[in-house]
């Protein structure tokens, strides 16, 4: 896929249009990915270039596999909105909501955590109990194919039990409810509310992938653009789908600093 520090025009035509979404993952995108979730820090050069866009365009989102709140956290723009547990959830203006039908989720989810509690016993696994969805980090034991397939052993059967779902992703397993939401569905819905013309997506996990089709899917006069950001892990999916790539948080701390020269220096009617 094309570098798109390559390709910048194409950025700036894209940024004339208005109302513009910019929609960024954080944990890989905007944070450097840390040993353990609890870490993770947002760039301050992201977050600065955030503030500014936050003001300007019709809506800036963090679209994170953590908790609404968490990426609200981490993060910290109370003028964003932070869609959450892989769209799940959305913190917009103080208030957070799960969507529809998946109030029952939270429940099983406890319910499944504890079993695997029970179940499965190795050094550096990490569950994290997110509500409607759960996560299982294997990134801190020492054999992670091991890991990964012990892991899978004891969920399948629960999961299958739950009515859960099982995806995969950077040396983690997500456990999440059967239902067809995802970052993308998430993307969709505030491209509506905003009624916007143009919108820009980057993430570098599978998930986001998701961000990726739902642009691309939408129908002109709207017009997306998806940026991989590539790292070590960064699955192959990621770069396909994407328009452009960056590499890393380090490029993406740079771009969105041009992101913010072209949209307050030049400002569009
Ligand atoms: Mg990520």
């Amino acid at each position: 896929m094309p570098y798109l520090f390559d390709h910048f025009d194409v950025v700036k035509d894209l940024l004339a249009l208005r109302p513009f979404g910019l929609f960024a993952d954080v944990d890989g995108t905007i944070a450097e990915i840390a040993p353990s979730p609890a870490e993770a820090r947002v760039s301050p050069v992201c977050r600065d270039s955030l503030v500014t866009l936050a003001k300007h365009l019709a809506v800036v989102a963090a679209v994170s596999g953590r908790t609404a709140v968490e990426a609200r956290r981490m993060v910290g723009i109370d003028e964003m909105v932070y869609i959450g547990n892989h769209g799940y959830e959305k913190w917009a203006g103080g208030k957070v909501g799960l969507v529809p039908g998946v109030e029952d989720y939270p429940t099983k989810i406890t319910e499944v955590l504890d079993k695997f509690d029970k179940l499965v016993s190795i050094d550096g696994i990490i569950v994290e109990n997110k509500g409607p969805t759960a996560s299982i980090h294997y990134r801190r034991c020492l054999d992670h194919e091991a890991a990964l397939r012990a892991v899978l052993l004891a969920v399948e059967g629960l999961a299958k039990d739950a009515d859960l779902r099982i995806s995969l992703g950077k040396l983690v397993v997500e456990l999440r409810p059967p239902l067809e939401v995802s970052k993308g569905t998430a993307v969709c819905s505030l491209i509506e509310e905003h009624r916007l013309s143009g919108a820009i997506c980057l993430g570098d996990d599978l998930t986001d992938v998701d961000t990726f089709v739902a642009l691309h899917k939408k129908e002109p006069p709207f017009k997306g653009l998806a940026i991989g950001v590539i790292g070590e892990e960064t699955p192959s999916q990621v770069a396909k789908e994407a328009d452009f790539i960056l590499n890393g948080v380090t490029d993406v701390e740079r771009f969105l600093k041009q992101v913010v020269a072209e949209v307050v220096d030049r400002p569009t009617a």
